[in-house]
């Protein structure tokens, strides 16, 4: 295998695109795919493509595809529904596996959210549940036996800063406590091996690093040991154990299908199916290590070029995920400048000017070229154009 695989995507030319952390690019195929699922699919089959192009079993087939992404056997990954709704369900379902205890634990870096979701749980269980979001570098030793549940996000949305899945998710275990790792910033990213890490569940997205566009359905892993025990949360009739028996009572499904909700979105699923065909053959150890190169690169040509930005990031490529954040104080305007000259990155409040760098078609002439723009737009100032000032509601 080589990398980049820049052939299988359709990358608009005059572009270099440094935001697959947020949206990835199109894959080749993926609008076909899309018309034929419309036209033929549904057009024509209508309903009766539920069985004649199997949709039913699409959720399945392309959650086992991801599995592969991530280290989970197959039948462990279930997809649908957004990531925010995974959260709810991984956590609801881990707090009933620890019904003594009341404590969720996350941290302060996690992504929004999660928190949210967590907050939202809590006030439709009960109140006496609580929250703990100590600072990331604080997390592990507030792993203590009152804790039910650790919820961590394992690259940090902002920075880049990995958390050491290993060693939390054995903390977590050594006192009592489910381990639940948000992927979001991973899968596709580094090399993730659920089983290894032992941990209960994981969820994340896919229109992230694995491009199945914007509002692409999100997953969930259960480890398979407890697959057949876990209660889930919005007991919707996909995860019945017999759907078409329109049975009054639920009965969950003796697989991780118990973790679906309502009706798959087959246009999404077909397109992130197609999307996954980028990733047949992929080493993600050659990722990871051209994933470094990119980055380590990136830093030194931004810090050679422009030194009024800092270095948001860690450092050592072994403590980060795949992107780049450099704090700026005119981060918002400067974005916009570097944007329009068609390096697309993006900004995160307070002041992070957010780089990501995907192996699959990103290369090393792109990353110098991006930071050539960024020192013309940075040392010229060209951010002080009044264009670059407002807001816009998508940061
Ligand atoms: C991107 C991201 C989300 C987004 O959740 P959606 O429900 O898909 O909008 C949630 N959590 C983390 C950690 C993310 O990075």
């Amino acid at each position: 295998m080589t990398l980049p695989r820049k052939e299988l995507f359709d990358l608009p030319k005059g572009v270099i695109y440094l935001d697959g952390n947020s949206l990835g690019v199109l894959p080749k195929g993926a609008a076909e795919r899309a018309v034929q699922v419309i036209s033929n699919e549904w057009g024509q089959e209508l309903i009766r493509a539920w069985n004649t192009a199997d949709w039913i079993s699409l959720p399945s087939r392309v959650g086992d595809r991801i599995g592969q992404l991530i280290g989970a056997p197959a039948g462990s990954v279930a997809t649908g529904d957004t990531l925010s709704i995974k959260v709810y369900q991984a956590l609801a379902a881990a707090l009933k596996m620890r019904p003594d205890r009341k404590v969720i634990l996350s941290d302060n870096g996690n992504f929004p959210t999660d928190l949210y979701m967590a907050q939202g749980l809590i006030s439709t269980i009960d109140k006496d549940y609580e929250l703990r979001a100590p600072a990331p570098e604080d997390v592990a030793d507030a792993i203590t036996k009152e804790v039910a549940v650790v919820m961590l996000t394992q690259v940090d949305y902002r920075t880049g800063r990995t958390h050491d899945m290993q060693a939390i998710t054995e903390k977590a275990h050594s006192v009592g406590a489910v381990m639940i790792w948000d992927l979001a910033h991973s899968a596709g990213a580094v090399p993730v091996d659920m089983t290894a890490s032992n941990a209960e569940f994981a969820v994340g997205c896919t229109y992230k690093y694995l491009n199945g566009g914007p509002g692409s359905p999100a997953f969930i892993y259960a480890r398979p040991d407890l697959v057949e025990t876990v209660e889930p949360a919005l007991a919707g009739w996909m995860g019945h154990e017999a759907p078409f028996e329109m049975d009054l009572k639920y009965r969950p499904a003796m697989s991780t299908e118990r973790l679906r909700v309502g009706t798959p979105p087959i246009l999404q699923l077909a397109v992130l199916d197609q999307a996954l065909n980028a990733w047949d053959g992929v080493d993600m150890q050659e990722l990871r290590a051209a994933s470094i190169a990119l980055c380590d690169t990136f830093i030194a040509e931004v810090e050679a070029r422009c030194p009024q930005l800092t270095l948001a990031s860690p450092r050592d490529g072994a403590q980060r995920g795949s992107q780049i954040s450099f704090g700026f104080e005119h981060g918002y305007a400067a974005m916009q400048a570097l944007i329009d000259r068609g390096v697309i990155g993006d900004f995160r409040a307070p002041n992070i000017m957010r780089f990501g760098f995907t192996p699959l078609y990103i290369d090393q002439a792109d990353v110098v070229e991006a930071a050539k723009i960024l020192e013309d737009v940075i040392t010229n100032e060209l951010w002080r154009d009044p264009k670059y000032q407002t807001k816009s509601r998508v940061t």
